[in-house]
């Protein structure tokens, strides 16, 4: 009678085992990658109880994503949920914590792409949405176009039922502070820009201070289908002037995802990030010169980016679940989660 109870047990326990590796192999692995911006982040510059702030703030952003994905849920609902949640929380320069403009006001970029059918959406230069990562979710879903700006964008916006919000709404003390110290260094430069003039007031524009752009948010995702999206946000540069908009709007600049390569969203001095097409180029040297994910990422973002005098980063997450998180500044806010259920959170360069 023992001997059979042991075998019964045996062969019991023989069947779990052998029932839960067969599910596990034909378990899709599940990916979130998130960013909350590059710049200039050093830990002599930042207090212990500004850092559990950030590290805090990354990780309820990224716990938000990766419960969808756990769930069954798509990469398009994971990246847009964890965007959602940087855009409303005031450390991060998208949504309510948005950069000012020259004008004093607040303008901001958003796009989603997704690389199951490359279907994309942009919103850029809004002031009245809550969540531009959701506007430019509703443009890729429910309109024929890829990119709306301005008034327009805010009124499909608002008749497709999303959030509005007074401009006053994008109000922050913080930026506000930023925006007046860099007007007063702006008038106080006396060193020659681009043109070989001497201040701003010659009408040029020139960015004084890249560092004032950090903070962009951003979110890339494998889910169990192995789709994979990507999503980016951003109030854009400090002090930005005549309607500028940088690569976060740009479908293959900033934002980029296709289930043949890999998802990808940027962070960083916009304008360099569109000149090199950064993201889709990404795409492209794995599609077309055969490379592996994080040897393309860095290529681009250690050397071609700073050859050209560019700085910043940006998360990918490749059809397999591998992760790449290169950036050329000194730091970078970003975190990952995948099915092993661990939340990573890294802040420095030297993390
Ligand atoms: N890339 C954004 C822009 O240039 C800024 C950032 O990522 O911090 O608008």
């Amino acid at each position: 009678m023992q001997i059979f109870t042991m075998k019964f047990y045996w062969i019991m326990g023989w069947l779990l085992c052998a029932l839960n590796g067969f599910s596990q192999m034909n378990e899709q692995k599940v990916v979130l990658v998130i960013h909350g911006g590059a710049g200039t982040i050093l830990k002599s510059q930042m207090t212990p109880e500004k850092e559990k702030e950030y590290r805090d703030a990354l990780s309820v952003a990224l716990h938000k994503g990766y419960a969808i994905l756990k769930n069954g849920g798509s990469a398009l609902d994971a990246v847009e949920a964890a965007v959602k949640v940087m855009e409303d929380d005031p450390h991060f320069n998208a949504g309510k914590g948005a950069v000012f403009t020259n004008e004093g006001k607040n303008e901001l970029d958003a796009s989603v792409m997704n690389g199951e059918n490359l279907k994309a959406g942009a919103v850029a230069g809004v002031s009245t949405i809550k969540n531009p990562v959701s506007a430019a979710r509703a443009v890729m879903e429910k309109s024929d176009h890829v990119m709306m700006a301005g008034r327009g964008a805010e009124k499909f916006a608002r008749q497709n039922g999303l959030i509005m919000v007074p401009p006053s709404y994008f109000y922050t003390e913080d930026r506000w502070r930023s925006l007046q110290k860099i007007k007063k260094e702006d008038s106080l430069r006396t060193e020659p820009d681009h043109s070989g003039r001497k201040n701003s007031s010659s009408g040029m524009y020139r960015v004084t201070n890249h560092d004032s752009k950090f903070g962009t948010v951003g979110a890339v995702a494998l889910d169990r289908n192995g789709n994979l999206a990507a999503a980016t946000s951003t109030g854009g540069m400090t002090n930005k002037r005549f309607g500028r908009i940088g690569d976060s709007p740009v479908i293959g600049a900033g934002t980029y995802a296709s289930n043949a390569t890999c998802a990808i969203s940027c962070t960083g001095w916009g304008e360099y990030f569109i000149r090199l097409v950064m993201a889709k180029t990404v795409s492209d040297m794995m599609e077309f010169g055969k490379m592996d994910l994080a040897m393309a990422a860095q290529e681009m973002i250690m050397n071609r980016l700073p050859a050209l005098g560019g700085d910043g980063g940006l998360i990918a997450v490749d059809s397999k679940g591998n992760i790449s998180m290169p950036f050329n500044t000194e730091g970078m806010y970003r975190a990952y989660m995948d099915e092993k259920e661990v939340p990573v959170i890294k802040i420095y360069k030297d993390e």
